[in-house]
């Protein structure tokens, strides 16, 4: 039996009591980093075997997980945060158990996506989300391809490319695009910047650097700051 275990996505109190429990039931838990994981299992206690499970060895390993669970273990896959499988490894593993008939549940729990939506005052009814953006190649065209999105979309980035990544939608989707970015979410210093693509592109490249984890939400096309007035 495979267990996907949404973790804390920064305060550690963010947890619910089934995924503590599931992890202190489980024979075995794959992590994407042991150390980071760690930190969580020493402070609820959980004293259960951990092994690594990361996008270097996910292939690799992925056997001799399936040959586990077929053995009879419980096995709980963690992400170093939020739900395995979002922007993180998981995919591989949910589709070995699919093909050797091995049952997976997973739990419901913290992600980055959620509370980045909800906090930026723009529509969540319809959303779609991007995840990371290529680096460099093909990102360009990927954006381009999002120009007319009518939904509201959430891109993961990390923060040394948010400055040049919001300035790009704002010359692909026009600078007057109702913008968020959420930085540090549940974390000592969570901030939430809400404006325009123009706007917030100029904020983020008067800063010398941007510093945690965010997420960049933008309006989709046909949404305009009217949506914040009234
Ligand atoms: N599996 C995770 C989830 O469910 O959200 C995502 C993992 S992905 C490798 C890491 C990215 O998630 C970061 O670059 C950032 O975009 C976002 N993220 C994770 N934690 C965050 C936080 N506390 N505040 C803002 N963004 C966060």
């Amino acid at each position: 039996m495979l267990y996907l275990v949404p973790t804390p996505i920064g305060n550690l109190e963010d947890i619910t009591l089934r995924a503590l429990r599931i992890l202190k039931e489980a024979d075995l838990i794959a992590c994407e980093d042991t150390r980071t994981s760690g930190v969580l299992l020493a402070r609820y206690e959980i004293d259960v075997p951990t092994i690594s499970y990361h996008a270097h060895n996910e292939r690799r390993r992925t056997a001799d997980l399936i040959a586990r669970m077929q053995a009879g273990q419980r096995i709980a896959l963690v992400s170093d945060a939020g739900s395995p499988g979002i922007s993180d490894p998981g995919f591989y593993l949910v589709r070995a158990c699919m093909q050797h008939g091995i049952p997976v549940e997973a739990l419901p729990g913290p992600t980055a996506i959620v509370p980045a939506l909800t906090v930026s005052a723009l529509p969540a009814e319809r959303f779609v989300f991007e995840g990371f953006l290529p680096a460099k190649k093909g990102r360009r065209t990927r954006l381009e391809a999002l120009r007319d999105e009518s939904r509201t979309m959430v891109f993961y980035e990390s923060p040394h490319r948010a400055a040049a990544a919001m300035r790009q939608f704002a010359e692909i989707f026009g600078p007057d695009r109702p913008a968020a970015i959420a930085r540090e979410l549940t974390k000592k210093f969570e901030e939430v910047q809400r404006g325009t693509t123009g706007e917030l592109a100029d904020l983020l490249e008067e800063k010398p650097r941007v510093r945690g984890e965010i997420v960049l939400v933008v309006a989709g096309a046909g949404v305009t700051t009217a949506l914040w007035e009234g």
